[in-house]
């Protein structure tokens, strides 16, 4: 399909993330897989394994920014560039807006949107020097329509939405293109703790009448990372059932 290219994929350890690491190592990239435990990141290194492949693993918490910097800049020296970026690493700290305080809403913002950001910024300047470049944020339908009990989260997702545009805007003469896949419910543990009356009233609203899979946010991703798909920037793609229509 294309040149080799390297992709860095945040929280690419579990759930999605890994989902997305398997499909974009099955389109013959090169992938670093970003997360803040040693031990997910073992067990991902057995799983690629397993299916054939080698992953580049690097164990760092995203909201340390010098060090998320400083390793994206070896990356890039050793590997000739950065050429996908998946900003897929995310938390929720869920409360309703009367109880939820400064310390809930800035952890959010600075894993979700601010990694987010300083992770773009070093990633762009090989980008465009190689003029190749495929961003993806993992927002979320929440950053589209919003969500009760989730002002901190649905703030940082939509943040997300609005960097991609800006981006988009900034650099799409140079073959970089910025998008966001803003996925509904998706069976990970993230999702796996909501109580189940809350998981019955989500299917109600779905379309598809049910929560997603990894793999359908991870095909989404590898989509808009191709080589050949370099008219599609600015977008978001609701990756939902259907959700938020
Ligand atoms: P998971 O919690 O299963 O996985 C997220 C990964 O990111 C984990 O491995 C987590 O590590 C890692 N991570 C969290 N904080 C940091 C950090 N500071 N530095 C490095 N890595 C970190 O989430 P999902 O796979 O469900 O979600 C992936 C993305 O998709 C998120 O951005 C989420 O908001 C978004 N999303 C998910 C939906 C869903 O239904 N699941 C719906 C809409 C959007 P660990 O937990 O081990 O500490």
């Amino acid at each position: 399909m294309s040149e080799k290219r390297l992709a860095i994929v945040t929280g690419g350890a579990r759930g999605i993330g890994r989902a997305i690491v398997l499909e974009l190592l099955g389109q013959g990239r090169e992938v670093v897989a970003m997360d803040i435990l040693p031990e997910p990141l073992e067990e991902l290194q057995n799983v690629v394994k397993e299916a054939g492949f080698t992953v580049i693993t690097k164990c760092l918490d995203i909201t340390d920014t010098e060090k998320l910097t400083s390793t994206i800049a070896e990356l890039a020296k050793e590997h000739g560039g950065i050429g996908i970026l998946v900003n897929n690493a995310g938390i929720t700290r869920d409360k309703l807006m009367m109880q939820m305080d400064a310390s809930d809403f800035d952890s959010v913002i600075s894993v979700n949107l601010k990694a987010a950001f300083m992770a773009i910024q070093a990633s762009l300047r090989s980008m465009i020097r190689n003029k190749f470049g495929r961003i993806i944020n993992i927002s979320s339908v929440a950053g589209v329509m919003g969500q009760a009990g989730s002002a901190n989260y649905s703030a940082s997702k939509a943040g997300l939405i609005g960097v991609a545009k800006s981006v988009a805007r900034e650099v799409g003469k140079k073959n970089v293109t910025a998008n966001c896949i803003a996925p509904g419910f998706i069976e990970t543990d993230m999702t796996k703790i909501l109580p189940q009356p809350v998981k019955d009233a989500a299917k109600q609203v779905i379309p598809v009448k049910r929560f997603g899979a990894p793999e359908d946010i991870a095909k989404a991703v590898a989509f808009l990372t191709r080589d050949d798909a370099g008219y599609i920037t600015g977008q978001v793609l609701c990756v939902d059932g259907g959700m938020a229509m």
